[in-house]
């Protein structure tokens, strides 16, 4: 039990225990601030826990690039201090034409090999094992970018941080409205000088104005489990010729606009779901298999079995290997189409920030150094050296 007790003021107030508000907490709490983190649920449960597990760093781009930097290292910093799964991997991309190879080409002209690290088919092959698709022109490896288990890693943050004298969290707790340093929840009224909003895709709820000016929306994506081909033993992500039509650093190569026609003309239905075929293993030598995109203020629930069916075959067209699924499940992200990052101040003490993009794993360890340097400026320049 924290020393933070049951109605004293805190320092901070934390809203949402997903990972955007759990790496708050856990920046906040290394600076010394006395934190309460406020939870509606009984354990993470939202974007969080169900999504790819990619930190995909080298794929920012413009701002961003840096922030997911400064991300990598908190991630890092955080996996060392608590021991969750975090390996170095990087990420694989995988070209199956001209074009794509051209784009990977071209961002590794950008960046250089050291962040972008050119590779051959058999090279690529070698890394996917087993007999990947022989349409594989080649692709990268993406050295900078990391892997953790979503399943767990966010479960294992709060129990941690749960372990600290100064941090304090309220589970099944909702919050139903706040400002001035006051919020009022479920079961009753908390205050702090500071409360930083971390709720995702449902700040609509609590600021349907902003949501409104931002354009926020849910995205709904179809993911699903799989045991991993016994030859498919990479921690790394792998990423194919639909993510460079996701990402801002593939999206921004000259060479981009040619891979989306050319994915349009061969196979129209994966832009009509905004496909990202893209797939991660987790410790446990499951795949984690996906995505589809639909986007509304309400989303539909239902899972299109068609669209599922697409992506697997098409991941298992890449690893050359059929796979079995054992679980299906909808994820749902916020999503904007005017910024990828909502950070709002509605009053002095209220800071509101929401990652309106999928890339919310990525950047959340960064995001939060940044919230907690505005509210905490005396020792920011300590800590970011220490
Ligand atoms: C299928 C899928 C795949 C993805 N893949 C990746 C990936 O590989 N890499 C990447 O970087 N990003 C990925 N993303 C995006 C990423 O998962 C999200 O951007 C990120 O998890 C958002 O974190 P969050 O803490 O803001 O939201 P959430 O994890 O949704 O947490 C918000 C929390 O706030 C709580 N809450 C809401 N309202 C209230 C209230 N009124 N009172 C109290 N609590 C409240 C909720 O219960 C919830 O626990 C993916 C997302 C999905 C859905």
């Amino acid at each position: 039990m924290s020393n933070t007790a049951v109605n004293e003021p805190t320092d901070l107030i934390i809203v949402g225990a997903g990972i955007v508000g759990l790496a708050h907490a856990y920046h906040a709490q290394r600076r010394g601030l006395s934190v309460r983190v406020i939870e509606r649920d009984s354990r993470p449960n939202g974007a969080s826990i169900r999504n790819f597990g990619h930190c995909c760093i080298t794929a920012q781009h413009g701002d961003l690039l840096q922030t997911a930097y400064r991300s990598r290292e908190g991630w890092r910093q955080a996996a060392a201090d608590i021991g969750f799964w975090a390996p170095e991997s990087g990420a694989f991309v995988v070209a199956r034409s001209e074009a794509e190879m051209a784009v990977v080409q071209q961002l590794n002209a950008e960046r250089g090999g050291d962040a972008v690290k050119l590779l051959s088919a058999a090279e690529l092959a070698g890394k996917l094992g087993g007999a990947p698709d022989p349409q594989i022109a080649g692709g990268a490896h993406l050295p900078a970018d990391l892997r953790v288990d979503p399943r767990t890693t966010a479960g294992q943050i709060a129990a941690w941080l749960e372990q600290r004298d100064n941090v304090r969290i309220e589970w099944n707790t909702s919050v139903r409205n706040l400002g001035g340093g006051i919020v009022a929840t479920s079961r009753g009224e908390f205050r702090a000088d500071k409360v930083i909003v971390c709720v995702g895709h449902d700040m609509d709820y609590l600021y349907p104005e902003l949501a409104e000016r931002y354009q926020v929306q849910r995205s709904a994506l179809q993911m699903a489990l799989a045991p991993a081909p016994s030859t498919f033993t990479t921690d790394a992500a792998v990423l194919t010729g639909t993510s460079m039509t996701r990402y801002d650093a593939f999206t921004a190569m000259p060479g981009a606009a040619a891979v989306r026609e050319e994915i349009y003309r061969n196979s129209p239905e994966l832009i009509d779901m905004v496909a990202n075929v893209m797939f991660t293993r987790r410790p446990d030598g499951t795949l984690l298999l996906g995505d589809s995109h639909v986007y509304g203020n309400t989303v539909d629930p239902f899972l299109d079995e068609w669209w599922t069916d697409r992506l697997v075959g098409e991941i298992s067209k890449v690893l050359g290997a059929p796979l079995q699924i054992t679980q299906r499940w909808q994820g749902v992200y916020a999503s904007s189409a005017l910024t990828s990052l909502l950070v709002e101040e509605p009053d002095e003490q209220t800071r509101v920030v929401t990652v309106t993009s999928g890339i919310g794993m990525t950047m959340s360890f960064g995001i939060a150094a940044e919230s907690i340097d505005t509210i905490c400026p005396e020792n920011a320049s300590a800590i970011a050296a220490g």
